[in-house]
C-alpha cells in the first residue's frame, strides 16, 4: 500500500474481550486489527475499570495528573488481547465493581460527566502529545462517554487534531445539567448552540457531532432514519446540517472469534460444507435449556438485552402462537425486569418449549448460534445488529425487522429472491405483534422445506461480514482528514 501509514487514537468506554455491555465493545475490539490491513495503526484509550487494569497489569506510566476532575491519576500504556491500549488509571471514577455505567440498583453513577470527561480530557491530551505515546493523526471517538473529545480539542489551549465521532446508538446521548460545565474544565464559551450546550444543559453526543471534522454511525439506513424528527431523537437537525460530513458505514464482525469451524464454544464444529453437523449443536442446545430434544422442530434463538428497543416484549406477547405452532424457543438476556420476569414465567408455562437464561454468558452466546435454526432479531431501531451478522456467519437464518442495519444486511427470502437463488433471512415491518407472527409462519414454511432452507443457510455463511470492506471505508476517512 503506498498510502502514508496513519495513526489513530480510539477513545471508547468499552473494548472485547476486556470489557464489553453490547455491540460497541466489540467493534472497538475487532476494528484495529482490520485497520492494520490498511496500513493504520491504532492504539485504544479505555477507562480503568478494574478488569482493564487487570490485563495491563504493571503497565509502564506515561502521564500524571494531580488532579484529574476530583482526584489524582495516571495514564498507562501497555498491550492486552493484542491490542495496544492505553488507560485512564483513576481510582475515584473507575475502581468500582460490575456495570461501566451503572451500580448495583441500576441508576448511574452521579458523577458519569467526570467520569467520561476524564476519559475525554485525557484523550485530547494524548491526541496533542504525551512524551513516549505516538501522536496520532486523527482521533476517532465512540459514542456520548467519548463524546467530548472533540470539545476538550477545540475549547482548551494547544494544537487542534482532526476528529471522527461515531454514534453506535443515538438512544444514550450523556445529557447532563448546565452546572457540570465548570467541573469539566470546559470555558463558558463553549456552552453554545454549535458547542457543547444542549436543550439548556451539556450534551457529550451532541458536542461530539456538532464539533468533530466526520460524523458516522453503523449502518446507512440507521444514517438516514436519524435525520428525520420521527427518529433523530432531538439530534436529526444537527445532523442534516452536517450533509456529506455525515456517514453511514456497516459494522463487520470479527470473523476469528466468530467461525463455526473454530470456535471452542461449540460441542460440535461445522462448515457450510457439513451443515448437517449443525444437529449436535441444536440437540446440546436444547438440552442445556430444558427443550425436549426435537430435531425437526423450528428452534429459534435469542441473544439481546431485554429492552424495549429490542422488540422483546413484542416477542413475548407471541410466545403462545409460536409454541401453539410447534417451535421452540433458546433465549439468552437480562434487562428490564419486567421482560426478565415475563420470560421466567413464560418458561414455567411452556416446558420443553421456551427455554431461558437470564444473565451475560459469551460461551452461550456462541452456542445458541451454531444450534438454533433461526435467530430472531425484533428490534423496534437497529443502529447496525451484530446477533443478525453473527447467525449469518453460522447459518442461522435471521429473522429480523426492517430497521438500520438490520435491513442492510440481511435479504428478504421472498417469491422473487428465491426464484433468482437469492435471500438469506426474512425481513418483516412493521415492528408489531401481527407483522412478527407473519414472519414466523413464514420461517416454519421454508424450515418445512429442507433443501430451499439449506440453501439459504449457505448463501447466508457465504455472506462477507468481515471488517474487510468497513475497515477499508474508515482508512479512507481518516485519509481525508489526516
Ligand atoms: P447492542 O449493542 O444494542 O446490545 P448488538 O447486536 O449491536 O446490540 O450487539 C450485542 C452484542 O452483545 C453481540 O455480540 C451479542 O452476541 C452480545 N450479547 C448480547 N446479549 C448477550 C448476553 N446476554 N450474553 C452474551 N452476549 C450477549
Amino acid at each position: 500500500m503506498s498510502a502514508k501509514p496513519l495513526h489513530v487514537l480510539s477513545v471508547a468506554s468499552e473494548c472485547f474481550p476486556l470489557v464489553k455491555t453490547g455491540g460497541l465493545a466489540d467493534v472497538v475490539g475487532a476494528l484495529p486489527q482490520a485497520l492494520a490491513a490498511e496500513d493504520i495503526a491504532v492504539e485504544t484509550l479505555l477507562p480503568g475499570y478494574p478488569a482493564v487494569l487487570e490485563a495491563l497489569h504493571g503497565a509502564p506510566v506515561l502521564q500524571r495528573y494531580e488532579n484529574l476532575m476530583g482526584g489524582p491519576a495516571q495514564l498507562r500504556a501497555g498491550v492486552a488481547a493484542g491490542l495496544a491500549l492505553y488507560v485512564l488509571d483513576a481510582p475515584h471514577l473507575f475502581a468500582r465493581p460490575g456495570n461501566p455505567y451503572v451500580d448495583a440498583d441500576g441508576q448511574d453513577w452521579p458523577d458519569n460527566a467526570l467520569r467520561f470527561g476524564a476519559l475525554a480530557r485525557a484523550a485530547a491530551d494524548l491526541a496533542r502529545g504525551v512524551p513516549r505515546a505516538p501522536r496520532p493523526d486523527v482521533v476517532h471517538a465512540h459514542d456520548w462517554q467519548a463524546g467530548l473529545v472533540p470539545a476538550y480539542l477545540r475549547y482548551t489551549p494547544g494544537a487542534r487534531v482532526p476528529t471522527v465521532m461515531t454514534v453506535h446508538n443515538l438512544a444514550f446521548q450523556g445529557r447532563f445539567p448546565a452546572e457540570s460545565l465548570a467541573p469539566l474544565g470546559l470555558p463558558e464559551d463553549a456552552f453554545q448552540m454549535n458547542g457543547v450546550e444542549y436543550y439548556g444543559g451539556v450534551g457529550f453526543l451532541k458536542a461530539g457531532l456538532a464539533l468533530s471534522d466526520r460524523v458516522t454511525t453503523v449502518s446507512p439506513t440507521y444514517a438516514a432514519e436519524i435525520c428525520t424528527s420521527e427518529h433523530g431523537m432531538g439530534l436529526d437537525g444537527l445532523l442534516r446540517q452536517r450533509g456529506g460530513d455525515w456517514h453511514g458505514i456497516l459494522n463487520g464482525l470479527d470473523v476469528r472469534v466468530w467461525d463455526p469451524a473454530t470456535d471452542e464454544h461449540i460441542a460440535q464444529r461445522y462448515d457450510a460444507k457439513r451443515l448437517g453437523q449443525r444437529a449436535v449443536n441444536k440437540a446440546v442446545l436444547q438440552q442445556k435449556l430444558g427443550l425436549a430434544l426435537e430435531p425437526r422442530t423450528v428452534l429459534y434463538g435469542v441473544v439481546s438485552r431485554l429492552t424495549w428497543q429490542k422488540g422483546m416484549d413484542l416477542l413475548l406477547s407471541v410466545l403462545p402462537e409460536l409454541v401453539a405452532g410447534g417451535a421452540q424457543l433458546a433465549l439468552l438476556g437480562a434487562g428490564d425486569a419486567a421482560l426478565e420476569a415475563g420470560f421466567a414465567d413464560a418458561a414455567a408455562t411452556y416446558p420443553g418449549r421456551v427455554g431461558i437464561l437470564r444473565g451475560y454468558d459469551e460461551s452461550l452466546a456462541h452456542n445458541i448460534q451454531a444450534g438454533c435454526d433461526a435467530l430472531l432479531v425484533p428490534s423496534r431501531f437497529e443502529p447496525c445488529g451484530l446477533t443478525q451478522l453473527q447467525a449469518l456467519r453460522y447459518g442461522a437464518i435471521p429473522v429480523v425487522a426492517r430497521t438500520g442495519g438490520l435491513a442492510d444486511t440481511v435479504v428478504d427470502a421472498n417469491e422473487m429472491a428465491l426464484a433468482s437463488r437469492a435471500g438469506t433471512g426474512i425481513v418483516f415491518s412493521p415492528v408489531t405483534r401481527d407483522a412478527l407472527l407473519h414472519a414466523l409462519g413464514r420461517t416454519q414454511a421454508l424450515y418445512a422445506q429442507a433443501s430451499l432452507w439449506r440453501a439459504m443457510q449457505r448463501r447466508a455463511m457465504a455472506t462477507d461480514v468481515s471488517w474487510a470492506r468497513p475497515a477499508a471505508r474508515y482508512a479512507a476517512l481518516y485519509r481525508e482528514i489526516a
